[in-house]
């Protein structure tokens, strides 16, 4: 891939691990697939005609000079993206390695995110192919495998305070705002 990174010195590089993590709906490829347009170690069979989603999309660790070199998702095996419709930071992990962001430093910092998140409306969510993990600051919610026809509502514990917490719910329930 080919793209101007917003954090200096840093570039795709050889590293195509979106082209395995993220769904392209066009091409039908479930989270955790390789596209099938994906040349491992080389990049988009595509270019330069590739898909303007995947032209325009730059993961975490291009973009965040907070992500230190560690988060370089060909060594992190994560992918770290924003989810375009919603106030959420999704961590997507290489179902090769599920464990990944258990690992150190990325669990100690993952929690650190959740913790800054809380200050925000941001969520943050780890994805494990189809299985969803919520992180909160005080802990961590693992919804399972979320099928296509349902989606994660997140919301307010009725009382006193601000914690939330995650449901996996119809893509048709009234709670999903
Ligand atoms: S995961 Fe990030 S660094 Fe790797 S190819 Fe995709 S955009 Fe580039
Ligand atoms: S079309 Fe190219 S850039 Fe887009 S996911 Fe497939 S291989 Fe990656």
């Amino acid at each position: 891939m080919e793209m101007t990174s917003a954090v200096k010195g840093r570039r795709c590089g050889t590293c195509t691990l979106c082209c395995k993590l993220l769904t392209i709906p066009q091409f039908g490829n479930p989270s955790g697939q390789w596209c099938p347009h994906c040349v491992k170690g080389r990049g988009c069979a595509l270019y330069p005609d590739w898909p303007n989603e995947c032209r325009s999309f730059y993961c975490g660790y291009l973009l965040w000079s907070e992500l230190g070199e560690h988060w370089r998702p060909s060594r992190s095996k994560m992918v770290v993206a924003f989810k375009p419709d919603g106030m959420e930071i999704i961590i997507h992990v290489d179902p090769g390695v599920p464990n990944a962001w258990r690992a150190e430093p990325y669990y100690t910092e993952i929690r650190s995110m959740a913790g800054q998140a809380a200050e925000t409306a941001y969520t943050i969510f780890v994805q494990i192919g189809r299985r969803i993990i919520v992180v909160f600051p005080d802990r961590e919610v693992d919804l399972g495998v979320v099928a296509e026809d349902e989606r994660v509502s997140i919301q307010e514990e009725a009382g006193p305070g601000t914690r939330k917490r995650a449901l996996k719910v119809k893509a048709n329930d009234p709670r999903i705002v």
